[in-house]
C-alpha cells in the first residue's frame, strides 16, 4: 500500500478526485501540479496513515513510511536543488494538515521546518538576506513550540509565551509592526524563545531536522483529535475514522522583502456570489499574517482597494501610496495571478479560494479549494455557472446545500425601520445578514443573553462555539478574509469585520465609538451586507423567494417528484407556506386553537364537565371557534390538502395548576374550589406521553371528536358556498390497534354525513391515521384495510422506538454523541436502521392491501435534507415540515430524485 504522494515540477502521483485519501489539500496540490500551476514540490502522507496512527502509534507508523518519507524528500531536493538540513545550501519545509474537507484554522501547520543555529548561516549565505533568515527562524521555533511542544495557550486566559516575547519586545523599542524589528531584534527573539522552550519544556529546542520533521508530522496527525478539530467536526458530523493528511512541501518565501508577499484570494465574492475576483495581500510577510490580521492586509484588485479605502475613510492619496492594489503594485503578477485564478476556475468549475505567495518576484500558488461561502453566494454562484454553460441544471441543483438556503429564509431587516436607525459606525460588510442582539465581548459568554453579538478586537479558532451561539459577529480589526469574516460566512452568521473606528476595552467591557460608549448587554443591530453598525434594534421582516433563488425553488420542481407541505396551525402560517411552495398542510394541530385565552375557559368546562350533557354543552360553545379556524386554514391553501389532527395531549394540560387561577375556575363554573382541585389531581399522571392522549382521547369522549368533525365540515361547505374549494384529510392521532382507529372512523363518518344532510351539500374527504406507535406501523396491513391515509409521525415514533422520552433525552443524548454510542441525535435525523425499518415495513404492508395508499411523513424529520432522502426511497407521496423549512425539503426532494 503507498502511503506517500508526491507532487511538483508539472507531475503528481495523485489528483484531486483523491480527496479522502489525500485530504482536501494534497489533493488540489497535486491536480495543481499536474496542470502546470506553480507550485512549490512536495508530498503528501495519506489520511489512512493518520488512522493508522490512532491505531498502532507513532513508532510502527513512522517504521512504514520512514523508507517512503525519506525518498519523497530526496525528490524534493533534487527539484529545488537544495538539501534538508545542509548547511550551505538548506532546503526549508512547511508540514500542512489537510482533511478531506476544509477545516479553517481547526488544524496545525508548521513553517520554516529544517532550521537551526548552523542551518539559518547557510540560509543567510545562499540568499544573502540576513534579515530575512532570523524571521524565518524565530516564526518557526515560535510555530513549532505552538503546535509539536505543546507551548499553545489552551484559553483566552493563558497568554502565549512567545507573543509576550515579541509584545515585550516591541515594547522596549516603541515600535507596532513585526516588520519594524532590527535583524538584532530577531535574533534576540530567536534566543529568546529557545530559553522559554527549555523552560517550559525542559527540553533543549530541537535541532536535528529530521527530529523536527517527525515530530511536525506526528504533531499534525494528533491535531485531527484536538479540541478544536472534534467540536468542528460534531457540529459539522464529520466522523472520527476520516482523519487528517499531512503535507510536507518545499518552503517558499513571502518574507524576503519588498518584492516578495503573501495573500489569500477568491475567484468570486464570497459574500454575495458576484462574479468579482477580489482578495488581500500583504508585502513582505508570510504564512498566515493576511488571516491573523498583524498588518492591514492590502486588497488585490485596484476596484476593491478603492472601494475598501472609502469603507475605511481613507484619502485616495494616501490609499494609493500605503495601501496599494497588487494590481497596482505589482501588475506582472497581478495578470499572472489573474490568469490562474480564471484557469483554476474553469477547471474546477466552481468558485476557487487560492492562497499564494510571492518570493522575489516569482508567483507560488500554494492551495485552492472550492470557496467557502454564505447561503446567499451559493445560490447565485450556482446559477451563474449554469447560466454561463459551466454545468447543467442537475448539477446546479446538486450544488445546493439544502440546509444553508435557511440564511435565506431568515429575516431582513424592514426598508423603513433602517431609514431611521442612528448608525454607529461602518465596518467591512464580511457576511450578509441582518443581526439584532445584546453585546458581549467573550466568545465563552455567548449564551449570556438571547441574542447576542459577540463584538471582538478579532477572533480567533477558539471562538469558534462561541461564534455559532452568537446572532451576529462583529470585529473592529481584520479585513474581507480575516478569521472572522471567513468562518462567520461559513456559517452563514452576520458578520461585520474592520470596524476601525470602534475601541474595545475588554477589561471594562465597554465599546467606544467617538464620544459614545456601549457597554455589554447593550443591544445593537448589524447589516452585514451593507457594513453598518446600528445602535439598538431594528424591526425585521420575512424575505421573498426572488430572483436566483426562485430559479433554483423552480429546477427543484423540475426534478423533484415528492411533495412538499407544511405544518402549520394558522392561516398566517399556512399563507407564508403557501408562499416558499408548500403544497398542503401535512399536519395541521388543533390543540394549539385551544390554548388561546378565551377559549381555554370552554376547554376546561368540556374537561372539568362531569356528564355528557354538561359536555356537549361546552363543546358547542367551541365549535364556532374551531369552524372559524378550519376556515381561515382552508381558505388560506386554496383547494390544496389539509390534514387535520384531531385533539392529541392530554387533558391536565388543560387544566389549572395555580391556585389562584383554580378559584376563578370554580367561580366561574359555580362549582367548589375542591372539586376543581380534585379533578385536576385526578388527570395527574405519572407518565403523560404514554397517558390518556391521541385517540385515547377521542374514544373515551367521542363528543370532541364529534365537534371537531363538524367543524371541519361544515368550515368547509361554508366555503364551498363561497365558490372556495377545500380538500380536508382527517387525521386520528396515536392509533396502535385497528379497533381504536374503526371506533373513531365511525364517529367522523356519521357526523360528516349529518352535516351533509343539514347542509344538502357534500364535500370529499379522507380519513386515515398518524403512524406513531410502533404497533400501527406493524399492523399497517390491517389499518390500511380502513384507512385512506398513513402519516408517519415521527418525533412520537422515534421516542417510542427508542424508548427515550423527549422531554428527557437532554440528560443523556449528548453524552451517548459525544461516546459515539449514537451517531447522530435520532429526533435530529431520522434513524434508518431502526425507525426507518419500522416506516419501510408499515408503508410496504400498507400500500399492499391498499396500492394507492397515500403515505407522507409529519415529524420534524420531514425539513431535514438527509431524512427527506429516505423518505422519497420509501416511495412517499409527500414530506410535510415547518412553513420555514419547505423551500429546504423542495430542494432536498429534487437532490434525492436525481
Ligand atoms: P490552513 O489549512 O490552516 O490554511 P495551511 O497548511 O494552508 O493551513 O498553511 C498555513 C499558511 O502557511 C498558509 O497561508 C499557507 O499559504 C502558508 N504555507 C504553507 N506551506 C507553505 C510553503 N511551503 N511555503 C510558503 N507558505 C506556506
Ligand atoms: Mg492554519
Ligand atoms: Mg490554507
Amino acid at each position: 500500500r503507498t502511503r506517500v504522494y508526491k507532487f511538483g515540477n508539472k507531475t503528481a502521483d495523485g489528483n484531486s478526485t483523491m480527496k479522502n485519501l489525500l485530504g482536501g489539500k494534497g489533493a488540489n496540490l497535486a491536480e495543481m501540479s499536474a496542470i502546470g500551476i506553480p507550485v512549490p514540490p512536495g508530498f503528501t502522507i495519506t489520511t489512512e496513515a493518520c488512522t493508522e496512527y490512532n491505531e498502532l502509534g507513532e513508532d510502527i507508523l513512522i517504521g512504514m513510511i520512514k523508507e517512503e518519507v525519506e525518498k519523497a524528500l530526496q525528490n524534493i531536493e533534487e527539484i529545488m536543488g537544495a538539501n534538508f538540513g545542509d548547511e550551505e545550501n538548506p532546503l526549508l519545509i512547511s508540514v500542512r494538515s489537510g482533511a478531506r474537507v476544509s477545516m479553517p484554522g481547526m488544524m496545525d501547520t508548521v513553517l520554516n521546518l529544517g532550521l537551526n543555529d548552523t542551518v539559518v548561516k547557510g540560509l543567510i549565505a545562499k540568499t544573502g538576506n540576513e534579515r530575512f533568515a532570523w524571521d524565518s527562524y524565530r516564526r518557526f521555533i515560535q510555530m513549532y513550540g505552538g503546535v509539536v511542544l505543546g507551548m499553545k495557550p489552551e484559553s483566552k486566559d493563558d497568554i502565549d509565551p512567545f507573543e509576550e516575547i515579541i509584545e515585550h519586545l516591541k515594547e522596549k523599542r516603541e515600535i507596532q509592526l513585526d516588520t519594524q524589528f532590527t535583524v538584532q531584534d530577531l535574533r534576540d527573539l530567536v534566543y529568546d524563545f529557545k530559553d522559554v522552550v527549555k523552560k517550559r519544556t525542559g527540553n533543549d529546542f530541537p535541532t536535528d531536522p529530521w527530529q523536527q520533521l517527525w515530530g511536525a508530522i506526528i504533531a499534525v496527525f494528533n491535531s485531527w483529535n484536538g479540541n478544536r478539530a472534534v467540536y468542528y467536526r460534531n457540529m459539522h458530523g464529520y466522523p472520527a475514522d476520516w482523519g487528517t493528511a499531512v503535507n510536507v512541501q518545499a518552503m517558499v518565501y513571502g518574507n524576503m522583502g519588498d518584492n516578495s508577499g503573501t495573500g489569500v484570494c477568491f475567484t468570486r465574492d464570497a459574500a454575495t456570489g458576484e462574479n468579482i475576483f477580489n482578495g488581500e495581500y500583504l508585502i513582505n510577510a508570510q504564512g498566515e499574517d493576511v488571516v491573523a490580521g498583524v498588518r492591514t492586509p492590502q486588497q488585490i484588485t485596484k476596484v476593491g482597494s478603492m472601494r475598501w479605502a472609502e469603507l475605511a475613510k481613507i484619502e485616495e492619496a494616501d490609499r494609493a501610496e500605503n495601501y496599494p492594489s497588487l494590481e497596482e503594485l505589482m501588475p506582472s503578477i497581478y495578470e499572472e495571478l489573474f490568469r490562474y485564478q480564471d484557469m483554476l476556475e474553469k477547471h474546477y468549475r466552481d468558485m476557487q479560494d487560492m492562497e499564494f505567495t510571492i518570493q522575489d518576484g516569482k508567483l507560488w500558488i500554494l492551495q485552492t479549494r472550492n470557496g467557502k461561502r454564505t447561503g446567499a453566494a451559493m445560490v447565485k454562484i450556482a446559477m451563474d455557472l449554469l447560466k454561463d454553460g459551466s454545468i447543467t441544471d442537475k448539477e446546479a441543483l446538486l450544488r445546493i446545500e439544502p440546509n444553508k438556503l435557511d440564511e435565506l429564509l431568515h429575516p431582513v431587516f424592514d426598508p423603513n425601520a433602517l431609514k431611521r436607525a442612528t448608525i454607529i459606525a461602518q465596518g467591512l460588510p464580511a457576511s450578509p445578514g441582518a443581526a439584532t442582539g445584546q453585546i458581549v465581548f467573550f466568545a465563552d459568554e455567548a449564551k449570556k443573553f438571547r441574542n447576542t453579538i459577540l463584538t471582538r478586537i478579532e477572533t480567533s479558532p477558539e471562538d469558534l462555539e462561541g461564534m455559532n451561539l452568537a446572532k451576529g459577529i462583529l470585529t473592529s480589526r481584520g479585513g474581507m478574509t480575516s478569521h472572522a469574516a471567513v468562518v462567520a460566512r461559513g456559517m452563514g452568521k452576520c458578520c461585520i469585520s474592520g470596524a476601525g473606528a470602534l475601541k474595545i476595552n475588554y477589561k471594562k467591557r465597554i465599546l467606544t465609538v467617538g464620544d459614545k460608549e456601549y457597554h455589554e448587554g447593550d443591544w445593537i443591530s448589524l447589516n452585514g451586507s451593507t457594513g453598518n453598525i446600528i445602535e439598538g434594534k431594528v424591526a425585521t421582516r420575512i424575505p421573498e423567494l426572488s430572483g436566483e433563488f426562485a430559479e433554483v425553488m423552480e429546477l427543484a420542481d423540475k426534478y423533484a417528484t415528492m411533495d412538499v407541505r407544511t405544518n402549520a396551525d394558522t392561516p398566517k402560517d399556512a399563507k407564508a407556506a403557501r408562499n416558499f411552495g408548500a403544497k398542503g398542510i401535512g399536519l395541521a394541530r388543533t390543540e394549539h386553537m385551544f390554548f388561546e385565552v378565551d377559549r381555554i375557559k370552554a376547554m376546561r368546562e368540556m374537561i372539568l364537565a362531569d356528564t355528557v350533557k354538561g359536555r356537549k354543552h361546552a363543546l358547542e360553545e367551541l365549535l364556532p371557534m374551531q369552524r372559524e379556524d378550519f376556515e381561515g386554514i382552508f381558505e388560506a391553501m386554496q383547494g390544496l390538502p389539509v390534514t387535520v389532527r384531531l385533539l392529541d395531549p392530554p387533558l391536565h394540560e388543560f387544566v389549572p395548576h395555580q391556585l389562584a387561577t383554580q378559584k376563578e375556575l370554580a367561580e366561574d363554573m359555580h362549582i367548589s374550589l375542591s372539586a376543581v382541585k380534585n379533578k385536576v389531581a385526578d388527570l395527574q399522571e405519572f407518565n403523560p406521553m404514554l397517558g390518556h392522549r391521541g385517540c385515547r382521547l377521542g374514544n373515551t369522549y367521542p363528543e370532541i371528536t364529534e365537534m371537531q368533525t363538524r367543524a371541519i365540515m361544515e368550515a368547509a361547505l361554508n366555503l364551498k358556498a363561497k365558490g372556495i374549494e377545500s380538500k380536508p384529510e382527517i387525521m386520528v392521532p396515536l392509533v396502535g390497534t385497528v379497533n381504536e382507529f374503526l371506533e373513531q372512523e365511525k364517529v367522523i363518518r356519521k357526523t360528516a354525513n349529518t352535516v351533509f344532510e343539514e347542509y344538502d351539500d357534500t364535500v370529499d374527504y379522507l380519513v386515515g391515521t398518524m403512524m406513531e406507535v410502533p404497533r400501527a406501523t406493524i399492523m399497517a396491513e390491517e389499518i390500511a384495510k380502513h384507512a385512506d391515509f398513513f402519516s408517519f409521525g415521527t418525533n412520537d415514533l422515534t421516542q417510542l422506538v427508542f424508548g427515550y422520552s423527549r422531554d428527557d433525552a437532554s440528560k443523556f443524548l449528548p453524552i451517548y454523541l459525544e461516546k459515539g454510542i449514537l451517531k447522530v441525535d435520532p429526533f435530529e435525523v431520522l434513524d434508518r436502521e431502526g425507525v426507518g425499518k419500522l416506516i419501510k415495513m408499515g408503508t410496504c404492508h400498507g400500500r399492499r392491501t391498499k396500492p394507492e395508499l397515500k403515505v407522507g411523513i409529519c415529524g420534524e424529520h420531514g425539513g431535514e435534507p438527509i431524512s427527506v432522502e429516505f423518505c422519497f426511497e420509501q416511495g412517499m407521496n409527500y414530506v410535510s415540515c415547518s412553513p420555514f423549512r419547505v423551500p429546504i425539503a423542495r430542494v432536498a426532494a429534487a437532490q434525492a430524485a436525481l
